[in-house]
């Protein structure tokens, strides 16, 4: 199918790209790489009268890795984000995660902003933001405020941000310990029948500190702290993982679709989030 017909506009700077969007309200919408909403388009899941195109916007690019933080800009996508040495040594787990999208031609033009703004739960970056303690810059006509990935997702498509507002810039604290991503699909370049991010510190043999989330198992990313509790001050043994996973199990709500029925879907997640606690574990 071919799109409904839109007026296309390629702002230079955030000001106008801002500036387009109040005086087109909901007919007007910003297209990123385009590999989600494109498609939306194509299939007339989406009717978009104004397409706002962030690609020549400077202020949205760019990555910096400073002590403590790294600070990545909204239209960097997947494969500069996996080809960034610095960001790799910071923060490896966004590797990790990255190289598990798509494909390579996916990732070329896909880009971190619009893989956390779009809102679905198939996306594997919203998690693995959760995971990290992310925190996204959202800028409007009323200016600019920052909210916690893990307070972003309302539903399905529905997110904190309103319709004129732009998703600038995303931090991330750089935190030392193991890191794992483990995702299962269907086949190369598909999306998670279930995905896991985990973060571990740890001491002495003991867990010091975690970080779980779940990656399409929900109508939004879920964020475990109950996994995570389940986990800090145990030894990572069996009895702690199993109790992280009976945790976990309690905070997702999957549904049943074509990659498979519920009780699947748990198991699943249940293996995977097993996988990616003993791997993060290795690496702390
Ligand atoms: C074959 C295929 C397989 C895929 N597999 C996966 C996968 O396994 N895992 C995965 O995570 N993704 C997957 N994707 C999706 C891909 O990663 C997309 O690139 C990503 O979801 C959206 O990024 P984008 O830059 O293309 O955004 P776009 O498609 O341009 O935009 C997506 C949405 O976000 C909004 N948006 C974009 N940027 C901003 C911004 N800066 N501020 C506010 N709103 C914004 C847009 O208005 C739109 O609603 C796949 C896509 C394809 C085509």
């Amino acid at each position: 199918m071919i799109p409904s017909a839109f007026a296309y506009h390629r702002p230079g700077n955030l000001a106008a790209a801002i500036g387009l969007l109040v005086e087109h309200g909901d007919e007007a919408r910003v297209i990123a790489g385009g590999h989600s909403l494109i498609p939306m388009m194509k299939l007339r899941m989406a009717e978009v009268g104004h397409l706002v195109d962030l690609q020549a916007v400077v202020e949205l690019k760019g990555i910096s890795v400073e002590a403590g933080r790294v600070t990545i800009g909204a239209m960097v996508t997947q494969a500069e984000l996996i080809g960034h040495e610095g960001l790799a040594k910071a923060v490896p787990l966004l590797r990790e995660a990255a190289l598990q999208i798509a494909d390579p031609q996916v990732r070329y033009v896909g880009t971190v902003g619009g893989n956390v703004a779009n809102g679905d739960p198939g996306n594997d970056m919203p998690g693995l933001m959760q995971c990290l303690g992310a925190m996204f810059t959202l800028v409007g006509p009323g200016g600019s405020r920052d909210v916690a990935a893990r307070e972003f997702y309302h539903g399905l498509y529905a997110t904190e941000r309103a319709e004129d507002e732009i998703l600038t810039r995303i931090a991330i604290p750089v935190a030392a310990g193991g890191y794992a991503y483990e995702k299962q699909k269907r086949k190369i370049g598909d999306y998670a029948t279930a995905a896991a991010a985990v973060l571990l510190t740890k001491a002495g043999g003991t867990v010091t500190s975690a970080s779980v989330a779940m990656t399409n198992l929900s109508d939004v990313p879920v964020w475990s702290g109950d996994a995570a509790a389940a986990l800090v001050g145990t030894d990572c043994g069996p009895a702690a993982v199993q109790a992280a996973v009976a945790a976990m199990l309690g905070d997702i709500d999957p549904q049943q679709d074509n990659r498979g029925p519920i009780a699947f879907k748990k198991h699943v997640a249940g293996v995977i989030l097993g996988r990616a606690i003993a791997r993060a574990w290795s690496r702390a």
